[in-house]
């Protein structure tokens, strides 16, 4: 749709005026490939789309979305399963060219945009040996990662990404720049780490970092998919006694060479001799079939599962949720659905929250749910559009046999596009406080294309 059809074509040509950046609509050279994310499975044709170049961009954009009542969405790094970086009809806030770094080795401390992914900040932050707890899929934007919490390598020892944020610039739906820090706008501060993108376009954030690498331990030990239940039994004690230092993940996926194999996902954040000695029984355990262990830069050990995770355009379906136990039931059930996964591109994930990401205060951020815990996930992953059907419905049955064994927490950046009602149970205790939050800096609920944290009518 034309956005002629709501708003006068004057206005548009208006902002276009205005901005520094591109002023993308329907019909443009560039229009196809602006409206193009993560998930191919998402074909949302938005009316206008306004890859801003800074915050004065930002600010017109959200003035112009408001004052035009058109839906509103913020593209980060565009990876959100659920496809909410774009929509139909209205305006995107296109945050990709915002992609400005400054790092302070000194306070060790990063000024980092919000539309960098973690690739870029992870490359300028290792100019100086220093890094903050990222994704582990390098094109995920850091935007929409931190906001809603953020899981990664280093989550055992330095927390989630929102655990190591320090202040927010935030353009907010009435248009104005606010910072959030513990010293101004503090309740604001507190809902933006771990409450998603429900408050304000996060134009700039500002993380602490720590020494990390150049070189760290890390990569995967691999087994045949016949080993898999000794091998997640052995996983679900190894995890139990892991120091911070320390993560360890698991998969069950199909190996290059086209095998079900299940892979142990191995690192060590501090000295390499303490990591080889941590880590040795996850290697010697079976023994697998393949040890990928050892040394390597910090940025590679970041891109380890990118592929296929991190292509642009793959179909995608995605089903979520936390797990306190691997019961030995839950693992005959990964270890069944393993067995017959519908995609050689599909992956089952566990990944170990604990550590310092584990003892946070739950009340201290928006992210309430802390605990020793696995994120367990079903990625389906597909090419041929023609068999979306089949691979959605081998997703929810799966879930439906699996959700028994969670806790019915979810992580929110992990709620898939048809479950807005899980939206309360990604924030335990914390949601009552996130809606007021809500209502007092978004009444109208301008930012609502996200995992939505209703106002308050
Ligand atoms: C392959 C893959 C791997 C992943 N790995 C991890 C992982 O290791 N750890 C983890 O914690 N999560 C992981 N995730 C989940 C990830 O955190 C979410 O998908 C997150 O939303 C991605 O952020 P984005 O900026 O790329 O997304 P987008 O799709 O651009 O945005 C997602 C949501 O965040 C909002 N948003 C984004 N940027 C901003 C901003 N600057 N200001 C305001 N709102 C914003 C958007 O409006 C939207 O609602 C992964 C996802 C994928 C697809």
């Amino acid at each position: 749709m034309s956005i002629t059809t709501v708003v006068a074509e004057a206005a548009v040509e208006e902002l276009k005026k205005q901005v520094r950046g591109e002023l993308i609509r329907t019909g443009e050279p560039s229009y196809e490939s602006a409206r193009k994310v993560w998930n191919g499975m998402i074909d949302r044709r938005p009316a206008v789309i306004v890859r801003c170049s800074g915050v004065a961009d930002v600010i017109d954009a959200v003035n112009f979305a408001r004052d035009s009542n058109v839906p509103l969405a913020v593209r980060g790094g565009s990876h959100s399963a659920a496809g909410l970086a774009m929509c139909d009809d209205g305006l995107v806030i296109d945050l990709s060219a915002m992609r400005g770094v400054r790092v302070d080795p000194r306070a060790r401390t990063v000024q980092a945009q919000g539309g960098l992914i973690w690739a870029d900040l992870d490359r300028e932050t290792q100019v100086f040996g220093l890094a903050t707890t990222g994704g582990t899929v390098s094109n995920t934007g850091i935007g929409g990662l931190t906001l809603g919490g953020g899981l990664g390598w280093l989550m055992g020892k330095h927390g989630f990404a929102c655990d190591n944020v320090l202040s927010i610039d935030l353009v907010t739906a009435n248009g104005e720049v606010v910072t959030a820090s513990p010293s101004e706008h503090g309740d604001l501060f507190w809902a933006l780490r771990g409450g998603g993108g429900n408050f304000g376009v996060a134009t700039s954030f500002e993380f602490q970092l720590h020494p990390v690498g150049p070189a760290v331990l890390g990569g995967m030990v691999i087994h045949p998919l016949a080993r898999a239940r000794e091998v997640l039994r052995f996983y679900r004690e190894f995890c139990r006694g892991l120091p911070d230092e320390a993560e360890a993940f698991a998969a069950l996926l199909t190996s290059p060479d086209g095998n079900p194999v299940i892979a142990l996902l191995l690192g060590y954040n501090g000295p390499l001799d303490e990591g080889e000695r941590v880590l040795a029984p996850a290697r010697h355990f079976g023994p697998p079939v393949a040890d990928l262990v050892g040394p390597m830069p910090y940025v590679q050990r970041q891109r380890l599962i990118d592929d296929p995770l991190g292509v642009n355009g793959i179909h995608r379906y995605w089903k979520s949720g936390f797990a306190s136990e691997l019961s030995d039931a839950f693992i005959d059930l990964m270890v069944e659905r393993a067995g017959r996964l519908l995609s050689p591109m599909t992956v089952i994930g566990l990944f170990y929250v604990h550590g310092v990401a584990g003892r946070v205060d739950p009340g201290a951020t928006a992210f309430g749910l802390r605990a020793n815990q696995w994120d367990f996930d079903i990625i389906s992953q597909w090419t041929n559009p023609t068999e979306t059907a089949i691979h959605v419905q081998w997703t929810r049955e799966f879930w439906a046999a699996a959700e028994p064994f969670t806790t019915g927490a979810v992580y929110v950046n992990h709620i898939a596009e048809d479950e807005p009602g899980r939206v309360p149970a990604a924030f335990g205790g914390n949601y009552d406080r996130l809606v007021s939050i809500k209502t007092k800096y978004d009444p109208s609920n301008l930012f609502r294309l996200n995992h939505n944290i209703k106002p308050r009518a």
